[in-house]
């Protein structure tokens, strides 16, 4: 049956032949897009035979929609991901100038996506600037919607700058500001709310999926009342809504407290030996350091926008590089997902058959998963990883490599598509 997904209380509805929306992109968007639906379509085919298919519909973003309807971002390419729930889309251009916002930001402010979510994983044979790259095995959930990012900021000499400048100084007594008269203002709300529907989705999937632990990480030693409470409003949302699941280093610490360090060390190892989910916290800082030093420490990550963003690129170098860095912006209650190469439009390589369309293939390996269909998915991981074992590699990949094989976009999908 053909129609949207559609969500029941906590459950996707997932007809046989859902309709699912997708924005090519800009620049190499349309090569990449072309050789991952062509990879989907075949995975699809592969599993379920006649018996499923996606039905794509292509909606308007960027500077195709720019250029056919004179609008970056038409309210119906919105409406329809709206109502259809669950999308892809390829890189976008952020349009420069005044006023203008990054698409990608509009996208997940008009749907509420608040999880940013990026698993981290090393695929055998992907060239990587370390050692043991395939010690990393991450799932980063980072907020989406607030923090720093939350877009309130004003320039140095503006009247708005200036107004709150002067709010600081006069009203609140703020006397830490070191060049008051030249400075540009930022502002970080970091809510309550914002933080536990994020931090209870990263312990959720820890809990379902039986991993080991969901770290923490935050800057709360400097930004108390920010990231500080986020660190403590994550742990007291474990404790109260996963006190069976979870241990927590709060608890450890209260034990060891009270009761010394043996019987702290004693209380982590009972959790770890019931398989409970440990719930830990880093500075941010260290962990950028213990992601290189020892990343077999860490699993499930939740963290606010900004580290967000530097963790998820600095993981990516790690296992091999933007090229294949899958990525989806989700809201969990909603049901509503985008699913997005992570990388950017390279618009220098556009039209040229070149780039790796990694990225966008494992996103759509996500999308599988979030629908349901993991064995789709499961043949994408496997022909993908098949493909660069064998030396069959896009540029970006061919020069890092000895003996490898050099192929064009479409060559590498054919390649995945005979390895599924
Ligand atoms: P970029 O497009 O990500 O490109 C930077 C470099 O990354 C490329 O020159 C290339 O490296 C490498 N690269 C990117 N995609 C690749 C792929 N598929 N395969 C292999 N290598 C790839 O970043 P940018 O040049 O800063 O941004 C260009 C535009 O993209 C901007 O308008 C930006 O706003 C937008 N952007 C969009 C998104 C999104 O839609 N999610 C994200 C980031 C940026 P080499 O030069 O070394 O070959």
């Amino acid at each position: 049956m053909t129609g949207e997904i559609r969500k029941e209380k906590n459950n996707l509805i997932v007809p046989d032949f859902p309709v699912i929306p997708f924005i090519e992109g800009d620049g190499t968007g349309p090569d990449i897009w072309k050789a991952s639906v062509r990879v989907f379509n075949a995975a699809v085919e592969k599993v379920y035979g006649s018996e499923k298919r996606i039905v794509w519909k292509e909606v308007l973003a960027g500077e195709k929609a720019f250029r056919e309807t004179g609008n970056w971002l038409p309210e119906e390419t919105l409406s329809t991901f709206r109502h259809y729930l669950v999308g892809i889309k390829g890189p976008l251009t952020t349009p420069v100038g005044e006023g203008m916002r990054s698409l990608n930001v509009a996208l997940r402010q008009e749907l509420d996506l608040y999880t940013c979510y990026r698993p981290v994983r090393y695929f055998d044979g992907v060239p990587s600037p370390v050692r043991h790259p395939e010690k990393v095995n991450m799932y980063i959930f980072r907020e989406n919607t607030e923090d720093i990012y939350a877009g309130i900021e004003y320039l140095n000499g503006t009247p708005e700058a200036e107004k709150i400048r002067k709010f600081l100084s006069d009203e609140m007594g703020v006397r830490k500001i070191r060049f008051p008269e030249s400075s540009s203002i930022g502002i970080k709300p970091v809510s309550v709310e914002g933080t536990e529907r994020l931090v209870r989705q990263a312990i959720k999937f820890a809990v379902d999926r039986n991993l080991p632990s969901v770290t923490l990480v935050h800057k709360g030693n400097i930004m108390k009342f920010t990231e500080g409470a986020f660190m403590k409003w994550g742990y007291a949302l474990a404790e109260r809504e996963f006190s069976n699941e979870v241990f927590t280093w709060n608890r450890y610490r209260e034990i060891a407290d009270r009761e010394g360090a043996a019987p702290a060390d004693a209380a982590l190892a009972e959790a770890v030996s019931n398989r409970k989910v440990i719930i830990k916290d880093v500075i941010a800082d260290a962990f950028l350091q213990q992601i290189l030093t020892r990343p077999e420490d860490y699993s499930v990550i939740a963290t606010l926008n900004l580290n967000g963003d530097y963790i998820s690129d600095a993981l990516a170098a790690i296992v091999g590089g933007i090229g294949i860095a899958p990525g989806a912006n989700i809201n969990f209650e909603s049901g509503h997902a985008i699913f997005e190469a992570t990388h950017g439009t390279a618009p220098k390589y556009a039209d040229q058959d070149k780039v790796n369309p990694g990225s966008v293939i494992l996103s759509g390996a996500l999308m599988f998963e979030f629908i349901g269909w993991k064995d789709v998915a499961d043949r994408i991981y496997a022909g993908l990883e098949k493909t660069i074992r064998s030396g069959l590699v896009t540029y970006d990949f061919h020069r890092l490599m000895n003996n490898a094989n050099l192929l064009k976009t479409s060559e590498f999908a054919s390649a995945i598509i005979n390895n599924l």
